[in-house]
């Protein structure tokens, strides 16, 4: 599977928590992912695929309910107990699955990389634009400043 096609949308640093960017991508010319989001981690750089959350439909009402719900939020009946899906990677409860996957590791990491790829050039781009003066002081990026100082660019005075 060839990727041919990747675009993101940068999210600016007062909104994006750990988000850095949101990409789709396009695969043979004929199938595009929208949705996957780039985030930064202590462990650097990873891919979350668009995902939705789990929901259990109540036996009483039909109302569908969060995994972590105990007890229907329409009716108050009891949710079964054996309701929350267990992540055969993490043994933990999940709440949220991927609707679009990579199964093999080394398409994941192709995603990855070109993700990334795109992510760099359109960060660059933009602060080309701000140096230039097209885009506002405050939407200036620099993760490498932000995490040093673990606060918005806009805090630190700009050109005199
Ligand atoms: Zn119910």
């Amino acid at each position: 599977m060839e990727i041919t096609g990747v675009s993101v949308r940068l999210i600016q640093p007062l909104r994006r928590g750990r988000v850095l960017c949101v990409a789709s991508v396009t695969f043979d010319n004929s199938f595009v992912v929208r949705n996957i989001r780039l985030l930064e981690g202590p462990k650097g750089y990873f891919l979350a695929m668009p995902s939705q959350a789990i929901t259990i439909k109540c036996r009483r009402c039909g109302r569908k309910n969060t995994v972590r719900s105990n007890y229907c939020n329409l009716c108050g009946t009891r949710l079964p107990e054996e309701r929350i899906p267990i992540d055969s990677e993490t043994g933990k409860p999940r709440s949220y699955q991927d609707v679009a996957h990579p199964i093999k590791t080394e398409l994941r990491e192709k995603i990855q990389a070109s993700v990334i790829e795109e992510y760099k050039k359109a960060l660059e781009q933009q602060n080309k634009q701000s140096a230039q003066g097209t885009v506002p002081t405050q939407y200036k990026t620099d993760s490498k400043l932000e995490r040093q100082i673990g606060e918005p660019k806009r805090f630190i005075s700009g050109n005199p």
